[in-house]
């Protein structure tokens, strides 16, 4: 009944949106829900780098390399065993088919919600106009001048590049070339262990490229639980891959046969090509924000915990606003940016995002994923934890799925019991997460997870167990 009541009387505002990844386009359909005008300016695809060049492709190139190694693996599940090839065209109808189909899908929703399309490059020109580029096809330009009552900038990031690397998408390939590169490498060197990087060699391994890690720290998942990244170092030596641990890679040099890239410790990583997964910068020039005074550090919108710049109609959401850089905050924030703006809070319980809370997964075999707070965090910050943890070969569900690698750690509250943190390492970590994540969200406690009816024989029983 509140929410009616606000939405009508904010029912006239127009929200002007920059950038249609998951913060913007979640943004959009919320705030149309709500009652508001929305127009959204997107430059290239609906759905953003998120669908067109980040997760969607990468997780679908994952799902065919997972099919590849179960199908490797088909005599340990009573089957005849075939030989399974790589079809590397097919495979990239795939990925451009699921972008597609996700394109079509949201911009279906987007335009049934009365959301107008721009297909433009923003830029602000005034604190509430927006001036709009438009190309047509002969290669000529228009532009449309825009007012907003509310602002979102959700512009999003690219990949770092280094400017010791000559990055040609043939061979020195950033994250983007890579869905899927022009062919497949024989021999792929990844730059960078953080997420992005160990989900490409995963990938790679699994089809079937010689693949060489340069780590620049003593441990790959530099930011991960050391007992989580440990399970996928060992992983990866066991699949063969070669890791150069804490070197850091200075230069590449491209030869007749492929590559070179030279680390500072003096070795030399050779390969076919080499992939730069070492993190990403923000969106953000030529935007005009910084001129109508948005307070911007390192690139990055600062927000406030309602996703508000210094401009206090301008808002960011997802990875230009420097918080999680993950598609599901950049969703969230979109959502909270529209309820905040439509006076939601003003009468309603509101609850802010919690980064802290926010479930990830890493996309490797086996899946790694954790929510809350982290067992070394916890002890390094001399907090008083509860930490329980029971492997996946307990479980009849791992064994039927002949993968019984990994486990689930609890961490809680040792007074309360309340649930405040958990890894999942092994099979459907990303999905298995979300009990936890609920759990931490919902303030349940170990007693709550054990004394849920789950299903037998599944996966999730085993966080009934690392529960008690
Ligand atoms: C390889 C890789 C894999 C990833 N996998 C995952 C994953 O599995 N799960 C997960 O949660 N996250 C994942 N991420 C992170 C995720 O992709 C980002 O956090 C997410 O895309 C951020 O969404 P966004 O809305 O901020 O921006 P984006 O998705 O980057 O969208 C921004 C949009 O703004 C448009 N734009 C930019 N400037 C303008 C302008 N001036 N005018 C008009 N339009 C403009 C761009 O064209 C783009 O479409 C991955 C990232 C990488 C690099």
């Amino acid at each position: 009944m509140v929410v009616n009541e606000m939405a009508a009387s904010t029912a006239s505002r127009h929200f002007v949106i920059i950038g249609g990844g998951p913060g913007g386009t979640a943004c959009a359909t919320h705030a149309a829900r709500l009652g508001a005008k929305v127009t959204l300016i997107e430059k290239d695809i609906v759905g953003g780098a998120a669908h067109l060049l980040d997760c969607i492709p990468s997780k679908a190139m994952i799902a065919t390399g997972s099919a590849m190694s179960m199908m490797n693996d088909a005599t340990e599940m009573g089957l005849a065993k075939v030989d399974v090839v790589l079809d590397f065209e097919a495979l990239g109808r795939r990925v451009e088919d699921i972008e597609n189909r996700l394109e079509t899908t949201l911009t279906e929703l987007l335009v049934s919600q009365g959301v107008r399309i721009i297909e433009g490059v923003g830029r602000m020109v005034g604190t509430h106009e927006v001036e709009v580029t438009t190309s047509a096809e002969d290669g000529s330009q228009s532009t449309e001048l825009i007012t907003g009552d509310v602002i979102v900038v959700s512009t999003g990031s690219r990949p770092r590049i280094p400017d010791w690397a000559n990055v040609d998408g043939d061979r020195v390939l950033s994250t983007r070339h890579a869905y899927p590169p022009p062919r497949l490498p024989d021999h792929l060197i990844v730059v960078g262990s953080g997420v992005t990087g160990v989900e490409f060699v995963h990938m790679f391994n699994s089809f079937g490229s010689n693949v060489t890690l340069i780590v620049s720290r003593q441990q790959v998942l530099p930011e991960k639980d050391p007992e989580v990244a440990a399970v996928l170092e060992q992983t990866f030596l066991d699949r063969g891959v070669d890791l150069f641990m804490g070197a850091r890679a200075e230069s590449i040099e491209q030869t007749d046969t492929g590559v070179e890239v030279r680390c500072d410790d003096g070795r030399v990583a050779r390969g076919s090509h080499v992939l730069l997964a070492i993190g990403s910068i923000p969106n953000s020039q030529g935007l005009g924000l910084e001129e109508i005074g948005v307070e911007m550090s390192s690139g990055y919108v600062q927000i406030d915990h309602n996703c508000r710049s210094t401009v206090p109609h301008l808002y960011a959401a997802g990875d230009v606003s420097g918080k999680l850089p993950l598609s599901s905050v950049a969703t969230m924030q979109g959502r909270k940016i529209a309820e905040h703006a439509m006076g939601l809070h003003a009468n309603s319980p509101h609850r802010h995002i919690d980064y802290d809370k926010a479930a990830s997964a890493i996309f490797t075999n086996p899946e790694i994923a954790d929510v809350g707070v982290a067992e070394a965090d916890a002890f390094a910050e001399g907090r008083k934890i509860r930490v329980t943890k029971v492997p996946f070969s307990m479980s009849a569900k791992a064994l039927i799925n002949n993968d019984s690698r990994g486990f689930v750690k609890i961490v809680s509250d040792p007074a309360t019991g309340v649930v405040m943190g958990g890894s999942i390492v092994g099979r459907h970590a990303a999905e298995l997460i979300s009990v936890l994540a609920l759990a931490i969200s919902a303030n349940l406690t170990v007693k709550d997870l054990v004394e849920s009816l789950f299903v037998h024989p599944a996966l999730a029983e085993v966080l009934g167990e690392a529960a008690e």
